[in-house]
């Protein structure tokens, strides 16, 4: 059966619709079907552009994945939640992804770096760095009263260890990744990690309140029941920082509805030319493709 395009949404496709059309129609249009290789080549780089991570975006996931594949290995018995075991499954990660990365930078499909395919530096290097950074977040973790509280709590606690998830708003299919969510005697405790850096750019509380939107209708529990904990890790916290607090979720819904809407009438005008945003640039993973 010919795989269907679906519209959903996510903050992270929010973002990029708002910070340049032209990227929003490479990664979510030109790039559909880019894995198969009787695809046209546009849509094969695309696709290879769209895969592409930056060493930042890809320790903060290793990080978060480690966190959760320690939690699920104590609970079956095969470790101890502690720093060594949670270092020890972030190395085996990150060995896997550079092993991963492949020897033609054009193989759609395939885990490979922003820094690797634009020639920013060497694999070595970059491993050591990424290890670095993931070391520093489990480090500033094991500091945080995070870890104290998950290692006590009963693996019953948890739920949803598995990331992203999606759910349903009316019809339109939403996209969240809640870091942890565990019950306690205070009710329903949605954990987001974040870099220190993270704390200037604005998001989090946005990211935060998706998730307490997620949780209210997936675990049918009150908002007052909720508590949001954003735990800041990195240089700029070495002993971690967590802040209480998301945005306004009346507000978020309000967003969603707008932002899908948006989404929806810009793609049904697909032959109209794209504004680009050119002081993006820099970092975007696309400009291969705009700028050769
Ligand atoms: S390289 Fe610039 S113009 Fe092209 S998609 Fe990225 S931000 Fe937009």
């Amino acid at each position: 059966m010919e795989p269907v395009r679906e519209f959903s949404w996510s903050w992270s496709r929010h973002r990029c619709f708002n910070s340049c059309k032209k990227a929003y129609s490479l990664r979510y249009s030109t790039a559909w079907k880019g894995w198969d290789r009787f695809s046209d080549e546009q849509a094969r780089l695309a696709y290879s552009l769209k895969n592409l991570r930056t060493v930042d975006a890809w320790t903060v996931n290793v990080f978060r994945d480690s966190v959760r594949k320690t939690l699920m290995d104590v609970h079956s018995g095969r470790t101890h939640f502690n720093a060594t075991s949670m270092k020890r499954n972030a190395v085996r990660r990150l060995k896997q992804d550079m092993n991963s990365i492949p020897s033609s930078s054009m193989d759609p499909g395939k885990f490979n770096l922003d820094e690797i395919f634009y020639g920013n530096g060497n694999h070595d290097e970059i491993f050591d760095r990424a290890l670095e950074k993931v070391f520093m977040d489990i480090s500033c973790f094991f500091r945080s009263r995070i870890s104290e509280i998950a290692a006590k709590l009963p693996y019953s606690s948890f739920k949803d260890l598995k990331n992203p998830i999606s759910f349903f708003i009316g019809e339109l299919k939403v996209w969240v990744s809640p870091d942890l969510v565990f019950t306690d005697e205070d009710g329903l405790n949605l954990v987001g990690f974040f870099r220190g850096d993270d704390l200037l750019d604005g998001e989090w509380p946005s990211v935060m309140g998706m998730n307490v939107i997620y949780a209210c209708r997936r675990f049918s529990v009150p908002e007052e029941r909720i508590i949001p904990m954003n735990v800041f890790t990195g240089n700029a916290f070495p002993d971690s920082l967590c802040a209480y607090s998301y945005r306004n979720t009346g507000e978020l819904l309000g967003i969603i509805g707008q932002s899908s809407r948006e989404m929806r009438e810009f793609e049904a005008r697909a032959a109209e030319e794209h504004a680009t945003s050119t002081d993006k640039c820099g970092n975007c993973e696309f400009r291969r493709f705009c700028h050769g």
